[in-house]
């Protein structure tokens, strides 16, 4: 039985990851950051995830989680870096504080999950971890800097990594989604979205499912001979 370790999964993209593993019948380690509410409804529909409350922007909370998740499942297979957090604004008025707080969840909480699990891969000389990244961060976006520079750091976080542990049999990826249906995109208003999908040459936005399928397939074996690589479902937005 093989265990997933999904950050940010109680809601979005991240809930949809952990439901799609969790009815394949990996174990799920569902961290979250603050609803209890929220991860402990997702989880008690399954038998098989596990939800543990960490800030993935704090490095000893990531150690307890790893440890924790070890301890409860033996094993991590799966890291699926999903937690993020998204800002926008002119860059003339984003503060220090702003800036950090981008960055220490969406790239530190990155590089620190991915410590925590990496020793326990490279013993077991396997290993897959998935970075949820975003189109931002391959073409930018205006009014978005710091969130597309946190999203390009994830990418090249994701190229090094890749060759750095591929000779561990460890293989690292990155899905980087166009515009998809959560919590994140509830400020657009109907007229931002239509103009948005007026560009999508498959006319639709995505849903978090077409994000937990691909992560799905990239942890699978069938995956086996892919690391490296951007992967970006976006319905033909960016090509
Ligand atoms: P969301 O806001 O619904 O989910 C983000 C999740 O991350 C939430 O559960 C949140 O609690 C969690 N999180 C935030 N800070 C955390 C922290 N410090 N520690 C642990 N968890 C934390 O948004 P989503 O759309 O599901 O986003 C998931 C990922 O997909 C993010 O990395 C986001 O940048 C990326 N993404 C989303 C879109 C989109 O259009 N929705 C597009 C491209 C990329």
């Amino acid at each position: 039985m093989k265990t997933v370790l999904v950050t940010g999964g109680s809601r979005g993209i991240g809930k949809a990851i952990v439901q799609k593993f969790a009815n394949e019948g990996y174990n799920v380690i569902l961290d979250y950051a603050k609803s209890d509410d929220a991860a402990f409804t997702v989880a008690k529909e399954f038998n098989n995830v596990v939800p543990y409350k960490a800030d993935v922007s704090v490095k000893r909370e990531v150690n307890e989680l790893v440890s924790f998740a070890t301890e409860r499942f033996q094993k991590i297979d799966i890291l699926i870096n999903n937690a993020g957090i998204s800002s926008t604004g002119l860059l003339q008025d984003l503060s220090e504080a702003e800036l950090n707080r981008i960055f220490s969840v969406n790239v530190n909480g990155t590089v620190f999950c991915t410590q925590a699990v990496l020793p326990q891969m490279i013993a077991r000389h396997e290993g897959k971890i998935i970075n949820i990244s975003s189109v931002w961060g391959m073409v930018g976006a205006s009014n978005e800097v710091a969130y597309s520079a946190s999203k390009a750091a994830i990418i090249g976080f994701t190229k090094a990594l890749a060759k750095e542990v591929g000779p561990s049999n460890i293989h690292v990826n990155c899905i980087a989604p166009g515009i998809i249906m959560t919590d994140m995109v509830s400020d657009y208003s109907v007229e931002e979205f239509d103009e948005i999908r007026a560009n999508i040459p498959l006319d639709k936005i995505g849903s978090s499912q077409d994000i937990a399928n691909l992560a799905y397939f990239l942890a699978s074996d069938e995956a086996n001979y892919i690391t490296g690589q951007v992967i970006s479902p976006n319905g033909g937005w960016v090509i």
